[in-house]
């Protein structure tokens, strides 16, 4: 049986959410017993976002297999279960570069090498070899706008693989936009009309149109798009905007898109079931309270940088009927003029939970301590991931272990104190490549610990890496009689994965990225232990705050 495609390609313009209806497409072929797989091409020439700014990019998802890919490979491990790596998303950078080595390597045997057929195979390839894991659907994402000269071989790609695999096994569907025009007081169909109209001059004829519009679709409307583009009326889909990301599967499960993608690639399957998904919806909307988290970190601005943070974040609040309310605070606006300045504390009153995520640089640094002396010395809940890891792990020093000069060697290489530092290199490992830690990393937890109770009891996890500077041993004897414990490391003992402060409510600081692996149906334990507690944290000042009125009234 030959391997079937969904082609999804973007017009108009760019950012309407094409990662996030690939993932929901997927979602709800799963949701009716399918495999499904994803994957995504990027047309810029970056071998992968690895390198990018996150103010340009957004975040660096991480696979299990340490690829650092585009964001939307989260959006398609949360709404899925497909297996993901460095296969899943490729960019015009990396298949160029596959292509100029095997061209150096002589294996085009003298001939010319061009777009067609070289990229072009290159590309189909690529696609061929997702397909080949056994997935009853791979779902292709093409990032980009149709009209973009760099997408251009990833679309004659894609025209090629319908050609040679024929109607039954492709199906194209194309995200447009419907804008609603505040003077005509009208929804306008043209921009769609000429976003099909260039696909078409490209060899494509899209099958099903995704309509984004802040506002639903009117029959006519449906009709007249279907009319002009040369669509089925029934494959005019409104993908209305929602007030949740995970209605989208839901809404688009309303308006026929599984039934009509079967119905094209002559597939059976079971009715969905969705009801998890309703479930998880329903709570979304019906909160029983608000949790409040303050993040500080360095790229708040832009809050892609932190996606699957956020959505973490989310997964343990709606777990627990909780509305997240998160506070982005700029690191550097938290820093102090002297050591006694803790005019910084204002900002931080109030919040249920402070969490320190990942990042790279010294900038904000100071700002992150403050936050964090702040936490533990208040009993509020922390959680720190990577950055914030080794951030709480330098603060204990300087103002437990009283070591003033202690720092990360990442901030100040001729620190005295070096408690965070990169092992490898005084090691003396000789690297290939990056130096980063990529990937997934078994780590083994102590038992009666905070992270052991947080994972119902487990002794071994697997999580993802994605940082160069780890926590140095030789200050840990140090750092755990003053009462810093290290519940989590790698089997062999070498890096340090997890340290906590028992006795505080939620002290935590984790090497890994646990954000990776958090999914709107199996919330991450530590965020959902960080968002309880947190929750806990709110529920107790407000006791503390009737107590005291009563107090006072008495
Ligand atoms: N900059 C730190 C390191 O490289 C932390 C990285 C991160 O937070 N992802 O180790």
């Amino acid at each position: 049986m030959s391997a079937k495609y969904v082609f999804v390609t973007g017009g108009v313009v760019s950012s309407l959410g094409k990662g996030l209806a690939a993932a929901s497409i997927g979602c709800l072929l799963e949701s009716r017993g399918l495999r499904v797989n994803l994957m995504k091409f990027d047309p810029y020439l970056n071998v992968d976002p690895g390198t990018m700014s996150p103010f340009q990019h957004g975040e660096v998802f991480v696979t299990d297999d340490g690829a650092e890919t585009d964001l939307d490979l989260g959006h398609y491990e949360r709404f899925t279960h497909a297996p993901l790596s460095r296969d899943n998303n490729l960019t015009t950078g990396r298949i160029y570069e596959q292509i100029i080595m095997k061209e150096r390597r002589g294996d085009y045997l003298g001939k010319t090498v061009q777009v067609i057929p070289h990229v072009t195979n290159e590309i189909k390839n690529a696609m061929r070899k997702v397909a080949a894991n056994g997935a009853d659907v791979t779902i292709v994402e093409i990032g980009g706008t149709v009209g973009d000269i760099e997408s251009l071989p990833f679309l004659e790609a894609i025209r090629q693989m319908r050609q040679e695999l024929g109607r039954e096994n492709t199906v194209f569907v194309h995200l447009t936009l419907v804008p609603w025009i505040v003077a005509a007081q009208e929804l306008k169909t043209k921009p769609t009309q000429h976003s099909v109209k260039e696909l078409l001059s490209i060899g494509i004829q899209a099958d099903v149109l995704m309509c984004r519009s802040d506002r639903p679709l009117s029959r006519e409307i449906k009709q007249k798009i279907a009319a002009f583009c040369n669509v089925e009326e029934r494959a005019v889909i409104a993908a209305t905007t929602v007030s949740s990301i995970y209605e989208v599967p839901l809404g688009f499960a309303n308006e026929g898109v599984d039934e009509l993608i079967l119905k094209y690639l002559r597939k059976d399957a079971p009715e969905a079931d969705l009801a998890r998904w309703r479930e998880l919806v329903e709570r979304v909307r019906n909160p029983k309270d608000d949790v409040s988290i303050a993040i500080v970190g360095k790229y708040v601005e832009y809050e892609d940088s932190y996606k699957s943070l956020k959505e973490a974040l989310t997964h343990g609040a709606i777990a627990q009927n909780l509305k997240l309310k998160i506070t982005w605070l700029e690191a550097e606006g938290l820093e102090s003029q002297s050591p006694e300045d803790r005019a910084y504390e204002a900002q931080l009153e109030g919040f249920d939970g402070i969490l320190v995520p990942g990042g790279f640089g010294k900038r904000g640094i100071e700002g992150m301590l403050n936050a964090i002396r702040y936490a533990r010395e208040k009993n509020v809940p922390y959680f720190g991931i990577c950055l914030g890891m080794q951030t709480a792990c330098v603060e204990f020093a300087r103002n437990v272990c009283g070591l003033r000069d202690a720092n990360s060697s990442e901030f100040d290489p001729a620190a005295q104190h070096r408690i965070i530092y990169k092992l490898r290199e005084l090691l003396g490992v000789e690297e290939m490549g990056g130096t980063m830690r990529l990937g997934a990393w078994t780590c083994n937890l102590q038992p009666d610990s905070l992270a052991s109770r947080a994972y119902r009891g487990a002794t071994e996890i697997s999580e993802r890496h994605r940082h160069r500077y780890e926590f140095n041993r030789e200050y840990e004897a140090l750092l755990t009689g003053a009462g810093l414990r290290i519940s989590g490391s790698t089997p062999d003992l070498t890096y340090v994965e997890i340290v906590e402060i028992p006795g505080h409510p939620y002290f935590l600081g984790c090497q890994f990225h646990p954000e990776f692996k958090s999914k709107p149906l199996e919330p991450h334990p530590l965020f959902f232990e960080f968002v309880k507690a947190s929750h806990q944290n709110r529920l107790n000042r407000t006791a503390d705050a009737i107590k005291q009125s009563t107090e006072a009234m008495a």
